[in-house]
């Protein structure tokens, strides 16, 4: 999509810290770090958000979460992390591509804000 921030930043027309890159997937370091490790692992196609994934991202899907344990562990915080998806406003999406935030090396607080 040509307008969306992470379609660009996937495909390198735009600059970012990137820590992974493999045919559907890529992973980048957060602009605006919530903790020591902040991690954004995005598909390369366009997805708006979970709301929009078809049985057919199933395995896509899945791929990104073992992408993200992988970045876990080659980041050191193997043994506690967190991987979440904001889905909507209602839960403070603001970027309208698929993403999951891999956040780790501080206590992570639960319930979350
Ligand atoms: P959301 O609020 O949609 O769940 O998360 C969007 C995340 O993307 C935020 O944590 C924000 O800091 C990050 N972000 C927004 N724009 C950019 C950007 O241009 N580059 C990087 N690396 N992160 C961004
Ligand atoms: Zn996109």
């Amino acid at each position: 999509m040509n307008d969306c921030i992470f379609c660009k930043i996937a495909a390198r027309r735009i600059p970012s810290q990137n820590v992974y890159e493999d045919e559907s997937a890529a992973a980048f370091k957060d602009l605006n770090p919530q903790a020591p490790v902040h991690i954004l692992i995005v598909p390369k196609k366009h997805i708006s958000g979970l709301d929009a994934c078809r049985r057919e991202d199933a395995a896509l899907l899945g791929h990104l979460q073992l992408v993200a344990a992988k970045l876990a562990a080659e980041n050191g915080i193997a043994g506690g992390y967190r991987l979440l998806t904001n889905n909507g406003r209602g839960a403070g999406q603001s970027v309208d591509h698929l993403h999951y935030h891999l956040l780790g090396g501080r206590p992570l607080a639960w319930p979350p804000g």
